[in-house]
């Protein structure tokens, strides 16, 4: 969905949507939408900005991933808030002259007479997984010496700790 920043000239856009799998593109993050991605929310132009967009809404979602310890498929339901100001590119170049006054608001760039809500919920998404995508926060992971998923089979394979090899080789350096 295009937002249209000729459209917020004449008045606020209100959009509540619903983006079927597959309508958005994941597949470069090993990442798959499972759930309709449910977006509500509005576009408007910041008053007296020169071109300075304002979106805010909330959104839902079911993602899946492969987990980083077993492999296995792990589910992670998103939702959250987001409020953020697009300025045109046409402002970078005067943005180096004047120090322009933001606090905390992250700003991001627009070209070309909008935005598409698209990208916007693409940026979300990413933002809100969790830096350690795992099926269960005590996933045992797969046994790196026989293979085996460890949440399935446990294995007895008794694993060297290559920290305590390379003291132990220190120690018999030292009593030498
Ligand atoms: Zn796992
Ligand atoms: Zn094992």
């Amino acid at each position: 969905m295009f937002l249209s920043v000729k459209d917020m000239e004449l008045r606020k856009i209100r959009f509540d949507e619903a983006f079927e799998p597959g309508r958005m593109d994941f597949a470069g993050e090993e990442l798959e939408q499972v759930s309709p991605l449910e977006v509500t929310g509005s576009a408007e132009l910041v008053e007296h900005s020169e071109g300075e967009v304002r979106i805010r809404g909330r959104y839902a979602v079911e993602m899946a991933s492969p987990c980083d310890r077993c492999l296995k498929r792990a589910q992670f339901p998103l939702e959250g808030t987001f409020d953020l100001y697009y300025r045109p590119t046409s402002w970078i170049a005067h943005e180096e002259e004047v120090e322009i006054d933001d606090g905390e608001v992250e700003i991001a760039f627009y070209e070309g007479g909008g935005i598409e809500l698209e990208d916007v919920l693409q940026e979300q998404v990413l933002l809100a997984l969790p830096m350690q995508r795992v099926c269960s926060a005590d996933c045992k992971g797969i046994c790196p010496a026989c293979g085996r998923n460890r949440n399935e089979t446990a294995c007895d394979c008794r694993l060297e700790n290559h920290g305590d090899e390379r003291w132990g080789a220190l120690r018999k350096l030292e009593l030498q």
